[in-house]
């Protein structure tokens, strides 16, 4: 029997230790074995026992139930390691049949971990380690694809991807995590199931998705995805680009250029929501795409609009929570931003922050640098696109919303006597457009003077003059602004 010996935690070997004392087996089982052969630090930590789920809850004091497979959450209180603080105890599982490739009919516990390994789902997953005894189960030869780099199911990939469909995703999410290749027997009978993956959960799909996304092989990820033909399954719209050309400043199709974008934010090290809204940004380019005449080249109006909303239905269908909707929804929706600070009034700049809100607005910015670089251009941060970056700094320092006057609502009420209704959003409109044009307006006593001003007219009045100063607004951001240009910039 093969010796080896790792690094591992002692909240873990406490609880192996607990379970083996009581007379059971305890191994570590599944990831935490494989990320330990390759080096690297598990994510969590898996332990397989033969003991039954209600005697691992009579061993430790705080346990608790975490899903109806047999595996029970073992509570380590006394940890500031995210990794350590739940350890899974599951008891050795003989999986009975599925008719359904999504969950197994029945659970029977086993006797033997032999039997455990049977049913996992690939070779590398399939090993077990006795940390006492520095014992090595390894009945599939998982170390031999280890050291290979390959993934390859325990037993015929056919049946246990009929079982499971949701494997044929772990596949390629593990492929892209641990930098793997797929075994060929193995791809193939991916190519040949993919269709199985209809049958499985959005949120299990969704989980994966995210996995590959937030990997540092994304982009391989989902063109291995696409080559199985799993890609359909999590969004069958990022594969209509493949082969819609783009006009002259593209050298990729659009599906080549959505991913290099997400290429880039993954190569800088940006979070999930910025590489799901570089990998969406030109989602809906295909729709879109008109020929024009005189431009003698392709159009994409309105692809930001419609993408925005259609990258927000594909997140909904996965299930993603709705902040993160929101935000790369967002993203989308306004990456098409114009960013010529020869051309563009800081008021304008000022709308954009509006739309995208404050906390998102430098995503936005990093949004276009993957844009670019994912268009095949040389430089992330043009001289223009800093000059623009700076007016953006410029006018976060401005208000932008009624919110950011030094004055509220509820003040307004008081100052002026009024009863609460449509009066007070008026005003505080009014307000706020005048500080658009003029930050130095936004004091306290100002917009007191301005409000009482303000509430001596009407309500038709204090209507039209909402809309007026949006024309004004409107005005300057067409670009009758040579004088903020000024006073911005007169280097
Ligand atoms: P990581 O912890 O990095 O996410 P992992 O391989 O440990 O990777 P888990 O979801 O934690 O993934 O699963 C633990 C183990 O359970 C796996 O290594 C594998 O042995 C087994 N397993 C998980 N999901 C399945 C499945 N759908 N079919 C068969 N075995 C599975
Ligand atoms: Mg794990």
């Amino acid at each position: 029997m093969k010796q080896t010996q790792f690094d591992i935690p002692k909240e873990v070997l406490a609880i192996s230790d607990t379970i083996q004392k009581k007379g059971f087996e305890a191994y570590l089982v599944g990831g935490c074995v494989r990320d330990l052969l390759l080096n690297k630090k598990p994510k969590d930590w898996d332990i397989a026992t033969n003991a039954k789920p209600e005697e691992v809850q009579a061993f430790f004091p705080h346990t608790f139930y975490e899903n109806d497979f047999g595996t029970v959450g073992v509570v380590n209180e006394k940890t500031e390691d995210e990794t350590l603080k739940t350890i899974e105890v599951t008891t050795y599982r003989l999986e009975g049949g599925y008719s359904d490739s999504r969950r197994p009919d029945s659970v029977s516990f086993s006797k033997n971990i032999d039997e455990d390994l049977k049913r996992r789902d690939f070779t590398i997953n399939a090993i077990a380690y006795d940390p006492h005894k520095g014992q090595v189960i390894d009945l599939y030869k998982g170390q031999d694809d280890l050291s290979e780099g390959v993934i390859r199911t325990v037993g015929d990939a056919h049946d246990r991807f009929s079982e499971d469909a949701l494997r044929m995703l772990r596949a390629i999410r593990i492929a892209a995590e641990i930098g793997f290749t797929i075994d060929q027997k193995t791809e193939k009978a991916i190519q040949e199931n993919s269709s199985l993956l209809k049958k499985i959960s959005k949120e299990r799909i969704r989980d994966e998705f995210v996995r590959i996304i937030t990997s540092g092989r994304a982009t391989e990820g989902l063109l291995l995805a696409k080559k199985l033909g799993i890609l359909s399954y999590i969004t069958p719209e990022l594969e209509r680009g493949v082969g819609i050309e783009q006009n002259q400043a593209h050298k990729y199709d659009v599906f080549e250029h959505n991913l290099r974008t997400l290429g880039h934010a993954v190569n800088k090290g940006f979070s999930l929501d910025l590489r799901l809204a570089s990998l969406f940004h030109d989602i809906s380019k295909p729709e879109t795409r008109r020929w024009s005449k005189e431009k003698n080249d392709w159009t994409f109006y309105g692809h930001d609009v419609v993408g925005g909303r259609l990258s927000r239905k594909i997140l909904e269908d996965l299930k993603f929570p709705k902040k993160q909707i929101e935000k790369i929804s967002k993203l989308v929706r306004w990456h098409m931003f114009f960013s010529d600070p020869e051309k563009i009034t800081l008021s304008a700049v000022r709308r954009i922050i509006v739309n995208v809100g404050k906390d998102d607005i430098w995503d936005l910015m990093n949004l276009r640098i993957c844009d670019r670089i994912g268009t095949g251009r040389p430089k992330e941060n043009p001289y223009r696109f800093r000059k623009y970056k700076a007016m953006v700094e410029e006018a976060m320092h401005d208000p932008v919303s009624v919110g950011m006057l030094e004055i509220d609502g509820e003040e307004i009420k008081k100052i002026l006597g009024i009863e609460p209704g449509p009066k007070i959003g008026y005003i505080l409109h009014a307000l706020l457009e005048e500080v658009l044009e003029d930050p130095s307006k936004n004091t306290r006593e100002n917009l007191e003077k301005m409000a009482k001003k303000l509430n001596i007219l009407t309500i038709e009045d204090l209507k039209k003059i909402g809309e007026k100063a949006k024309e004004i607004k409107e005005k300057v951001e067409k670009g009758e602004v040579q004088k903020i240009r000024k006073k911005y910039f007169v280097e």
